[in-house]
């Protein structure tokens, strides 16, 4: 190709080459890890561009703003939309609605909320492995009570655990997490591993990550904190 490339292709280019060299090094196949596009903050445009180059999953973190880009974006064949962001249980019929992965359950009662929207969908459980009080998610020692929850409940697929480190600019100081959530996934017997984000995928695929959340790599810096 002789066309210059937009900057969202050099930037796919190159997230591909990190998660190539990762997967190489962890003596992995690339089509083991997902690569998620992560489009808070930034409009529909973006999805509908990261879709022109091939990217076939997206990650939204507020229900409301999604439902803002939805009718630009229903329509893409193929593309999936996973809700990233917390859901709290009066917005799951909303968020069943408009999302085809929630990855962010961390109650049994969401999951119940879930199931009676009625509509199959796939699930992860997100994990709180971090001290800090923003964060999110299941306590480590009630995921195996949540996974049982979630078999129970027909309408929904548990699709993995996803869980989001302390932010460092030091990608190794989310190793650990990293370690303890395959090794929670291992205990529980659950498959998927949502995990790794812009500054860590490489840590977080060496540790068996299966779905990288990359956001800022592919889209700049997000206008707003989030
Ligand atoms: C924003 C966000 C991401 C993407 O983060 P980047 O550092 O921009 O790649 C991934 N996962 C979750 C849960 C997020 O909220």
């Amino acid at each position: 190709m002789t066309d210059t490339l937009s900057p969202l292709a050099e930037r796919l280019a190159a997230v591909e080459d990190r998660i190539l060299n990762a997967c190489a090094r962890a003596g992995r196949r690339r089509e083991e890890v997902t690569l998620l596009a992560v489009t808070k903050i930034f409009p529909a445009q973006a999805i509908l561009d990261a879709y022109a180059l091939g990217l076939r999953e997206f990650g939204e973190n507020y229900v409301q703003e999604f439902e803002g880009k939805a009718p630009e974006v229903r329509s893409l064949a193929g593309a999936r939309f996973h809700l990233i962001g917390h859901l709290q249980s009066n917005k799951a019929r909303k968020g069943a609605e408009l999302f085809d992965v929630i990855q962010t359950v961390d109650s049994a009662k969401l999951a119940r909320r879930l199931a009676e929207a009625g509509k199959p969908m796939e699930v992860m459980i997100e994990v709180k492995l971090s001290e800090e009080e923003s964060k999110h998610g299941c306590a480590p020692a009630d995921v195996p009570a949540l996974v049982e929850a979630i078999r129970a409940q027909p309408q929904l697929t548990l699709k993995g655990l996803m869980t989001m480190p302390p932010w460092s600019e030091d990608a190794e100081i989310a190793r650990p997490y990293f370690q303890r959530l395959r090794e929670l996934a291992r205990q529980t017997g659950v498959e998927g591993l949502s995990m790794g984000m812009s500054n860590d995928l490489e840590v977080a695929i060496e540790e068996g990550s299966t779905m990288v959340r990359v956001g800022t790599a592919l889209f700049g810096r997000r206008k707003k904190p989030a």
